[in-house]
């Protein structure tokens, strides 16, 4: 794995990154062996848009009965290409640029709530103790809405 510590398209210092990282791009190497940066760059568009998709639908169940459906609401994606090696994927306004599951799931969850917020004028979700809007975060490597009055932690994003 030293050829990819510092990966330029990558636009992270792999040294930093958590251990859910780390364990995906040893299955990465595991199950492709050498593989060039585009390849890889590949497999990082692919995780991002997977687990987007995951939280947009998970979220848009979620809030449909508070909100009304979020037909419209869907992960916009540019395949990789020279422009952006690793392409993009986006979630209402917000660009997924973490890599470990945890952010990527707060990444998104952000650019659902921003859409609903937008979209339908409402703050979803709130918290059932302060009636304040949560604001997603990664905590302990998962990600969490937490809600600011007491800074209390109120449930995951995603039930696993
Ligand atoms: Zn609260």
């Amino acid at each position: 794995m030293a050829g990819i510590t510092r990966d330029p398209h990558l636009g992270a210092d792999l040294d930093d990154v958590g251990d859910d990282v780390r364990e995906w791009l040893a299955a990465v190497f595991r199950d492709n062996g050498e593989l060039d940066a585009r390849r890889l760059d590949s497999l990082v568009f692919e995780r991002r848009r997977d687990l987007a998709r995951l939280t947009v639908r998970a979220l848009a169940r979620e809030a449909a009965p508070e909100v009304g459906a979020l037909w419209a609401l869907e992960v916009r994606t540019v395949e990789p290409g020279d422009d952006e090696p690793a392409g993009a994927v986006r979630v209402g306004v917000e660009t997924i640029l973490s890599l470990d599951r945890a952010g990527v799931i707060a990444e998104a969850a952000e650019g659902v709530q921003g859409y609903i917020a937008r979209e339908r004028q409402a703050i979803w979700p709130a918290c059932p103790v302060h009636g304040r809007g949560l604001h997603p975060a990664v905590r302990s490597g998962a990600a969490v809405w937490i809600c600011r009055d007491g800074d209390h932690t109120v449930a995951p994003i995603i039930g696993e």
